[in-house]
């Protein structure tokens, strides 16, 4: 068969302009009574084809399809063929010459002869994720691409703003009906932002379920106004059979000022969005230089910090806090909390320094090294003489208890230190309270069957409440200072904690009340059968050496 023979019929001048080099599009036109195809140069090129003209038409590209999508490309081309559609349109992956598979979109178009035969049948072929510029779930651009842009925009002395948008419980999505369907909504969610995307404007994707917005000439104003269009969209996606509901956050960097290149922009941009995470919004942030600031400072504390651990825990310290027994006014306990200090920081408490530890997981040395120096000192003091401090209190959070060697490194110390362990309560503080509960209560059993006491911290904030006391095997209930301080309010908050307090003393745990500033509080709380109190009106947290001249000395001169 000649190349004329074989071009009869097609409309070759049409065709050829069509068909003009495209990395994106690719053309066909088959004569299906021949079983012959055409390609466009460029698919020859790009899947390797073995020549421009082939016969029988379809075994070349079929080898290319991915197997997994064959099925579904032949489906398409069968509905076509019965009239079920009007048209073949299909998403498919198909092997290029380099041996990848891409994403690709083909549609094509049947022509019939005067007895309802097939007789042509011509279309395109676009390729969704050509040289990584397309995303191929999504079909916006890539990273790649937003680099290259950002970069453009900078050259041509441009301003604007960058967006990154975070959904918050995708990964819900795909665990719970699929990849697949994820990838799908991902895909329509894309049309949408594409859809109410001002001019101007370029989305892509940055990665799972990350969206960036790059807004030439964006300025607060449109960069919020482009935000709400983005959650009226969230808010009401409509997906087939779901009705979905998505949370998002979002972090924006406007520049040239707060980024003058590339990576600063980008860096600056996550740091926004991290700020959003961490202060749990569910909205923008503007990225600010405070903001920067705040995060290199975390960074520099974890360095300090991982450096003090290190040169065997340089510049931490402790203090001791006495807890009065109310029916005799003495103190007979203490709290034990922990300081840290470094010319570098100065003034900084274990608020700001606590959350470091627990994410660096260096809480699990440090609150080794606690009880060591806990009860080295209580067996310094009963070795002065009678000691009145009957216990001392530890906090313990959430990641130290996770750790399997706790209890048995706490039980070796007490027998180092020959103290029993009913002098040593443990402070769940409320980071303990973010696990399960059953989990929690069988790792808490562990210190109970050696005797260590159990003490529920921060009680009356978060999610503590009174059902908690059912399941976790505690002895003290720490009525938190915020709640303590109600007492004064109104004549509901007091009685709720005269109630609390009243619960606890019913089923034989002890109520201790923080927070105690004055002596109306104290009256109240005392009334109320609080056993233990604790605050600033007795004692604000003392250097070790301070507490034992005030508290274990002074106790039997
Ligand atoms: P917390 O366990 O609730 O400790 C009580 C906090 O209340 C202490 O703050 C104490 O100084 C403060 N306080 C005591 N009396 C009063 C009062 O009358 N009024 C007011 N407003 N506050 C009072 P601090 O020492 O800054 O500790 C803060 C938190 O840091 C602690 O809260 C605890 O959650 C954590 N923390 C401290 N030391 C340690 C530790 O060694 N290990 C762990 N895991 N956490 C610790
Ligand atoms: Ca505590
Ligand atoms: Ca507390």
């Amino acid at each position: 068969m000649g190349f004329n023979d074989i071009m009869n019929g097609y409309d070759s001048k049409l065709f050829d302009t069509l068909a003009q080099s495209s990395d994106r599009i690719f053309f066909f036109a088959s004569n299906m009574k021949e079983n012959t195809v055409r390609w466009s140069k460029g698919a020859v090129e790009y899947f390797g084809l073995e020549r421009e003209i082939l016969y029988p038409a379809d075994s070349e590209w079929l080898k290319r399809i991915h197997p997994d999508d064959k099925a579904a490309c032949r489906k398409a081309f069968e509905d076509m063929a019965n009239h079920v559609s009007a048209n073949y349109d299909a998403d498919c992956q198909v092997c290029n010459a380099d041996g990848e598979y891409v994403w690709v979109n083909c549609k094509g178009y049947m022509t019939y002869d005067d007895e309802g035969q097939m007789d042509f049948f011509a279309g395109f072929v676009i390729n969704l994720g050509v040289r990584n510029k397309i995303d191929p779930v999504t079909g916006l651009r890539t990273i790649r691409e937003f680099h290259k842009d950002t970069d453009r925009l900078l050259r041509d002395n441009k301003s604007g703003a960058a967006v990154v948008v975070e959904l918050n419980n995708f990964q819900r999505i795909n665990d719970e009906f699929g990849y697949s369907y994820g990838d799908k909504i991902l895909h329509t969610i894309a049309r949408k932002l594409l859809e109410i995307s001002a001019q101007g404007t370029r989305i892509y994707r940055k990665d799972d379920s990350d969206f960036i917005f790059l807004m030439e000439d964006g300025t607060v104003e449109t960069v919020a106004e482009e935000i709400e269009k983005i959650r009226q969209i969230f808010s009401a996606l409509n997906t087939g059979n779901n009705s979905i509901y998505l949370d998002f956050r979002a972090g924006a960097v406007l520049f040239p000022q707060d980024g003058n290149c590339f990576d600063q922009i980008m860096s600056n941009m996550l740091v926004a969005l991290e700020n959003a995470r961490s202060a749990g919004m569910t909205s923008l942030s503007l990225y600010s230089e405070e903001m920067y600031l705040k995060k290199t400072r975390v960074l520099r504390l974890r360095d300090a910090i991982c450096e003090s651990v290190n040169d065997n825990f340089q510049g931490f310290s402790i203090v001791m806090q006495p807890i009065i027994d109310s029916r005799t006014g003495k103190g007979t306990s203490c709290e034990t909390l922990l300081r840290w200090s470094d010319e570098r920081f100065p003034g900084i408490g274990p608020m700001e320094f606590i959350p470091i530890l627990e994410d660096t997981a260096f809480i699990i040395p440090v609150g080794q090294w606690i009880i060591d120096q806990v009860l080295r000192n209580l067996k310094d003091w009963d070795a002065r003489g009678d000691n009145p401090i009957e216990k001392i209190h530890v906090n313990v959070s959430y990641i130290q208890l996770q750790d399997d060697g706790l209890v048995d490194y706490t039980v070796g110390k007490l027998k180092e230190y020959g103290i029993e362990p009913e002098r040593l309560v443990l402070e769940l503080t409320e980071s303990c309270r973010i696990g399960r509960i059953d989990e929690l209560t069988e790792r808490l059993q562990k210190f109970k069957d050696q005797g260590i006491g159990i003490a529920l911290d921060d009680f009356g904030t978060g999610y503590a409440s009174l059902a908690v006391l059912k399941d976790i095997p505690t002895d003290i209930v720490k009525l938190d200072h915020t709640m303590i301080k109600s007492v004064v309010g109104t004549d509901k908050e007091r009685k709720l904690i005269e109630f609390i307090i009243s619960f606890c003393n019913n089923v034989g745990i002890i109520v201790c009340a923080e927070g105690v500033e004055n002596t109306t509080i104290m009256g109240i709380v005392n009334k109320a059968g609080a056993e233990l109190l604790q605050g600033y009106y007795f004692d604000k947290p003392l250097l070790v050496e301070d507490f034992y001249n005030k508290y274990v000395k002074l106790e039997h001169v």
